[in-house]
């Protein structure tokens, strides 16, 4: 555990208590501080009574007069749609609003670490896709070259849960829009931005809302490094904001597609190739088509993301390319669930948006693809001309019907089960061809979560493959 400095002697107020909200008012009792908590919810209240939690009601304008400081789970809206009644109160009382990201920015370095002869580094993952991917992928290759790490966020342990910092140590966290956008202190040393599409529009009133959360990783106390993919607008600007001049390489700049040139760092794929260039040199080479475990171009993007983030700390390029061909993957994302008659059958269901399914559909030459759930904001038009491999769709949801109607153009039936469209898409499946669940859309339509639906289609490929 990390324990919370700064508010010792002091009472501070968590609201929510799901894995970060307890975890957080543990570590600020660690540090001394008095804490009070809350949660809409009976369950989440009656899990912190056990634990012996004292609970107050956030949302009364009279609970913050003793209050230093909120801190509030990522769940929970701040400001879009409406902001929580509690933060709205806290805000009214002068009460400065934090959550578990700025309590461990605030509170990692300790005095130790003037013992260090290597002093512990943090890198911190954002971006629309491939977070999870890249910060797994950062924390696999460090390992795997003898470096002590520890991988937190939202993927991994609750950020205050983790070991203290030790020599040489490197933290990889996973933020969320929702992460970045609430923090006080935002302050890695590495920050990694993979890409940027609409997503959580709703929490951000907006793509600009939503790139502004993302981008404050950036703005707050500056990185002394910036990897950040520039296949985007949004990504390309931010890149330019940072440098001081085209040789700068503070940045470094990635693609998946794109060679990229110029005096400063950069790192790219090309046609299955990773390629290093440093002052106009190229001084690093991988062939990524040998890396099972990171399949299609996005995974390329996530593999330039994490060399080049492990470049940063000194890694050299054989090191990380032996660690790579050991990245195991993470289940729901490009993960190889069986092979039987030459047809493979891959799950991705954390595809939740637009942009990661197109990505996902465009790493298998042709695909049976099992999609639909709870559309998100924007529709499916961006979809549309990536659906070229796509031999038929198999839709699922309770909103099926209208889900294939948006398909136009492509040969699309409505399954409405995971079962069903899993029978199905088996039976049409021609050798050479990939079953292929990336949904395009979220899950609560029909499960808890991707996890859920992901457990489920694994479940129903293999009762297709048991005989009988
Ligand atoms: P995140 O943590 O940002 O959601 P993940 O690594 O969990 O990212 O991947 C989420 C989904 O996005 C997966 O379904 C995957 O197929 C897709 N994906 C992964 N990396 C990328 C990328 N670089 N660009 C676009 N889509 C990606």
């Amino acid at each position: 555990m990390i324990p919370v400095q700064g508010y010792a002697g002091q009472c501070v107020a968590v609201l929510g208590l799901g894995r970060s909200g307890r975890a957080a008012a543990a570590a600020l009792r660690a540090g001394g501080a008095d804490v009070v908590v809350w949660d809409d919810g009976p369950a989440g209240r009656d899990a912190a009574q056990a634990e012996g939690l004292a609970l107050r009601d956030l949302t009364q304008p009279q609970a913050y007069a003793d209050i230093a400081a909120l801190i509030v789970s990522p769940g929970i809206p701040h400001l879009y749609p409406a902001p929580h009644p509690a933060i709205a109160a806290a805000w009214d009382a002068g009460v400065p609003v934090d959550n578990d990201i700025g309590l461990f920015f605030r509170s990692f370095a300790t005095s130790d670490w003037d013992g260090f002869d290597v002093t512990p580094r943090v890198i911190a993952v954002t971006g629309s896709n491939g977070k999870s991917t890249t910060a797994a992928l950062i924390h696999h290759i460090l390992v795997e070259n003898g470096r002590p790490a520890q991988l937190a966020g939202n993927i991994g342990r609750g950020v205050l849960d983790i070991a203290p910092a030790q020599e040489a140590g490197v933290v990889v966290l996973e933020l969320s829009s929702y992460q970045t956008d609430l923090a006080r202190a935002l302050t890695p040393d590495v920050a990694v931005f993979t890409n940027l599409s609409p997503d959580h529009l709703d929490r951000h009133a907006g793509l600009g809302g939503y790139f502004a959360a993302k981008r404050r990783l950036f703005a707050e106390g500056g990185p002394d490094r910036a990897v950040i993919g520039v296949d985007e607008p949004e990504g390309r600007y931010l890149a330019n904001q940072m440098i001081e001049g085209a040789a700068d390489d503070r940045v470094i700049r990635i693609s998946s597609g794109q060679k990229l040139s110029g005096e400063g760092w950069s790192v790219y794929a090309r046609k299955g190739f990773l390629s290093e260039y440093r002052k106009g040199k190229q001084v690093g080479a991988i062939d990524l088509r040998a890396i099972k475990g990171l399949p299609g171009m996005h995974n390329h993007q996530n593999a330039c993301a994490a060399y080049a983030a492990c470049r940063t700390l000194g890694l050299g390029p054989r090191g990380i390319e032996t660690a790579m061909r050991s990245y195991p993957g993470l289940p729901h994302r490009s993960q190889l669930v069986a092979e039987r008659a030459g047809v493979t059958f891959v799950n991705d269901s954390k595809a939740t948006n637009v942009d990661s399914a197109a990505k996902a559909l465009q790493a298998f030459p042709k695909v049976r693809w099992i999609c639909g759930g709870l559309q998100k904001d924007g529709g499916l038009d961006a979809l549309l001309p990536h659906l070229d491999r796509v031999a038929k769709a198999y839709v699922i949801g309770r909103e099926a019907a209208s889900f294939a109607r948006q398909l136009t153009g492509t040969d699309a039936e409505v399954c409405t089960t995971m079962q069903v469209a899993v029978a199905r898409a088996s039976a049409d499946a021609q050798p050479g061809e990939v079953v292929l669940l990336a949904p395009a859309a979220a899950s609560f339509d029909q499960y808890d979560n991707f996890e859920q639906r992901g457990a489920d289609f694994v479940a129903c490929v293999a009762a297709v493959a048991s005989p009988g």
